[in-house]
């Protein structure tokens, strides 16, 4: 059985101070028996904070990025062993803010996923076309090719750590969401490609989220469909009474 997921994606916002006030939030308003299973990812200054705090919650802890090498002359980053060393065994890869702007290529990308893969880190990994390849028919392509180059390399064993996030450029940040079909066309397409690749049970058993613009006003709908598990939330995380609303549209 797959899972209801819904991931908080802080990105660079709250510094440590903001990062305690809305942990006290989430842990004060979640329900004891939430219907999904819960992620926030703050930046990498507050991690250790964010998992001393959680700890005793249902809440886990995300890195937004890693690099894909163990240790040495890598200035600014930070890898999968470090994360682990404050108690982060979750990272989000291939956001597309790291695509577009810190030139993040399906090839790097793909070394990620190996690095965290093979430090036993959970990896939830993001893809989704732009509005140019949406508007041209583009973007079934698009996503495919993202998911052979990025991902298809890992072993049919391996996608028990991982979770997929369709996030199309286009709704991210912009206040426009993918309707709840456009949202379940591609993630059928993506469980098809799945099932091509390696076999239908590993096509069922992983949890695509939606991303883009999700609300507590619009998540209901966007859950509500066959093949969306959840979703990774931008702007609607950063507030406690939203992103629970959020957490708890599931039916
Ligand atoms: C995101 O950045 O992953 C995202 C989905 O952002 P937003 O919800 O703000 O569109």
């Amino acid at each position: 059985m797959r899972k209801n997921i819904v991931a908080g994606n802080w990105k660079m916002n709250n510094d440590l101070a903001e990062t305690s006030e809305l942990l006290t939030h989430l842990k004060m308003q979640l329900v004891k028996e939430p219907t999904a299973e819960v992620y926030i990812a703050p930046a990498f200054t507050c991690l250790s904070h964010a998992f001393q705090t959680l700890k005793e919650t249902p809440i886990k802890v995300a890195a937004q990025n890693m690099h894909f090498e163990k240790k040495g002359a890598f200035t600014g980053e930070v890898s999968a062993q470090m994360l682990q060393s404050v108690g982060v065994s979750t990272v989000i890869l291939g956001h597309s803010e790291r695509r577009a702007q810190f030139n993040e290529t399906n090839e790097i990308l793909a070394k990620k996923v190996s690095a965290a893969i093979e430090a036993d880190m959970e990896v939830i990994f993001c893809f989704g076309e732009e509005l140019k390849e949406r508007k041209a028919g583009e973007h079934f392509d698009v996503v495919k090719r993202q998911l052979e180059e990025g991902i298809f390399h890992l072993s049919k064993e391996s996608w028990k750590k991982v979770i997929l996030a369709y996030e199309p450029v286009w709704a991210i940040g912009t206040g426009e969401t993918a309707s709840p079909d456009q949202a379940q066309e591609v993630h059928a397409f993506v469980r098809e490609t799945i099932a091509g690749k390696y076999d239908e049970a590993t096509a069922n058993e992983v949890s695509i989220l939606y991303g883009g613009s999700v609300k507590a006003d619009n998540a209901r709908e966007i859950f509500g469909k066959e093949d969306v598990d959840g979703g990774l939330i931008g702007g609607a995380s950063l507030n406690a009474i939203d992103f629970l609303a959020i957490v708890n549209s599931f039916e």
